[in-house]
C-alpha cells in the first residue's frame, strides 16, 4: 500500500481484544478489514502477543483476506522485534512512540534496535507521539528554554512544540539508523481538536513526511465521532492528512467497526473518497404526516449496505451516486432534482403521491402502499443503466 503524496487517504483502526488470543484477533482484524479498514492495527506488548502475530496473519490469510497489519509498540519493542523474527515479519508496519521507548542512551539504543528491524525486513515506521506519553526530557529541556525567553509561551504551546520536536528529531534518526525517508509516517495525537489542528498544520508546515491523523481519546458515540469529524476535516480540506482513524471508546459489547464507519464518512462527507452512494435525507417536521419517509429513507440506506458488495464489482463509479429522501413538497422536488434519483413523499395535506426525479426530471409519480419497494426497483434499474455491469457473459 501506497503511503502519501497522491494516494488516497487510507482509512485505518485498532483492534481490541488481547492479541495472544489470535483467534479472537484475527476474527476482529478480519471484521475491521472488511466495514473497509485498510489498515489494522494491534498491540504487541508481550511475548505471547509477539509470538501470535504470524498465527493472526495465517488465519486472515486462511480467510482469504490480504490485511495490512501494523504492530503497536511501547517500552520493549526493541526485545520483541529482535526476539521474534516471525513477528517482524508478518507486519506490514511498525508503530513506535518515542515517548516509550526508554531515557537517556536507552532511548536511543532501543529506538535504533527497532528502526535496524524495520530496514532489514523493509517494513515502513509510524513515529507515533502521544501527548499522553510525550517524551518526558524533551519536554523538559523545552519548559527550560522556554522559561529563559524574555517573553514565553504559555505551557500549552510548548507541550505542542515538544510533540512536533519529538516527532521530527525521531524521524531524523531514524534516517540516519538507515530507515528510507518515505517510508516515515509521523503522527501527534492530543484530545483537544484545537490542538490537534495546530499541532499538524505546524508538523505540515516543517516536513514532507506522511502523515496519520487523528484525534486521541476521542471518547463515546456521538461526542467522539463530532469531536473527530470537527478536528480532521479543516486539516483534510487543507490537504493535510495521509492515514486517519477514529478513537472511539465503544459501547460494552459495542461494534468496533463504527469507527471504521466513521472515518469513511468523513472522508465521503468531505469528497475526497467515495465509498457508497450518498443518501440525502430531510430531517422532517411538522409538515410530515407519519414517519413514512424516515423509514423509507433507513430502508434505503440498508439496501444500498447490503448490496454494495454486488455493485461495487459490477458498477464502476456506482460510490458517487447521490440519491435524495424527501418528506415533503418544500424542500422535496428541489433537492430531488439535484441528486441522481430522489423521491418527494407526500406531506401533511398534500395528494398522497410521490414524484420521483431522475438525473433532475420528474419521470413519474408513485402511489399507494408499493412506494418503497417501486423506489428501490427504479434505483436498481437506474444503477444498470447508468453505471453498466463490469461482467462479461461469453456464450458457446
Ligand atoms: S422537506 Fe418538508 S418535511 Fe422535510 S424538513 Fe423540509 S419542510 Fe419538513
Amino acid at each position: 500500500m501506497t503511503l502519501g503524496g497522491a494516494s488516497p487517504i487510507v482509512v485505518q483502526s485498532m483492534t481490541n481484544t488481547e492479541t495472544a488470543d489470535a483467534e479472537s484477533t484475527a476474527r476482529q482484524g478480519a471484521l475491521l478489514f472488511q466495514a473497509g479498514s485498510e489498515l489494522v492495527r494491534i498491540t504487541v506488548n508481550t511475548r505471547e502477543a509477539a509470538a501470535a502475530v504470524p498465527e493472526i496473519r495465517r488465519r486472515l490469510e486462511g480467510m482469504g483476506l490480504d490485511v495490512p497489519l501494523v504492530g503497536d509498540f511501547h517500552y520493549n519493542g526493541h526485545q520483541l522485534l529482535r526476539e521474534y523474527p516471525g513477528c517482524a515479519e508478518a507486519l506490514d508496519k511498525y508503530r513506535i512512540n518515542p515517548g516509550n521507548v526508554g531515557v537517556g542512551r536507552a532511548h536511543d539504543d532501543n529506538f535504533r534496535q527497532m528502526i535496524e528491524v524495520a530496514v532489514a525486513h523493509q517494513k515502513p515506521v509510524r513515529i507515533g507521539v502521544n501527548w499522553g506519553s510525550l517524551d518526558r526530557a524533551l519536554l523538559t529541556e523545552l519548559m527550560n528554554l522556554n522559561a529563559k525567553l524574555s517573553e514565553p509561551l504559555e505551557p500549552r504551546l510548548v507541550v505542542l512544540q515538544a510533540m512536533r520536536e519529538s516527532a521530527l528529531r525521531s524521524a531524523a534518526l531514524a534516517e540516519e539508523f538507515g530507515l528510507a525517508h518515505d517510508r516515515i509516517v509521523l503522527s501527534a495525537k492530543v484530545s483537544g481538536v484545537r490542538d490537534l489542528v495546530d499541532v499538524y498544520r505546524n508538523l505540515a508546515g516543517r516536513c514532507d513526511y506522511a502523515l496519520h491523523l487523528g484525534l486521541t481519546e476521542a471518547g463515546m458515540g456521538s461526542k467522539g465521532m463530532i469531536a473527530t469529524a470537527c478536528a480532521l476535516a479543516p486539516l483534510l480540506l487543507e490537504g493535510i492528512g495521509d492515514t486517519i482513524r477514529t478513537s472511539l471508546t465503544p459501547a460494552p459489547g459495542g461494534d468496533r467497526s463504527e469507527e471504521v464507519r466513521v472515518c469513511r464518512q468523513i472522508l465521503q462527507t468531505l469528497d475526497l473518497r467515495h465509498f457508497e452512494p450518498q443518501v440525502t435525507s430531510c430531517p422532517g417536521c411538522g409538515r410530515t404526516n407519519s414517519t413514512f419517509f424516515q423509514e423509507l429513507a433507513e430502508q434505503i440506506q440498508g439496501h444500498i449496505r447490503a448490496r454494495m458488495p454486488e455493485w461495487r464489482s459490477r458498477h464502476s463509479g456506482v460510490e458517487m451516486m447521490k440519491i435524495a429522501v424527501m418528506g415533503c413538497v418544500v424542500n422535496g422536488p428541489g433537492e430531488s432534482r439535484h441528486a441522481d434519483i430522489g423521491i418527494s413523499l407526500p406531506g401533511t395535506g398534500e395528494d398522497p403521491k410521490a414524484p420521483v426525479f431522475v438525473d433532475g426530471k420528474l419521470v413519474t409519480t408513485l402511489k399507494g402502499g408499493g412506494i418503497a419497494r417501486e423506489f428501490i426497483a427504479m434505483l436498481e434499474e437506474y444503477i444498470e443503466r447508468r453505471y453498466g455491469s463490469a461482467t462479461s457473459s461469453t456464450t458457446a
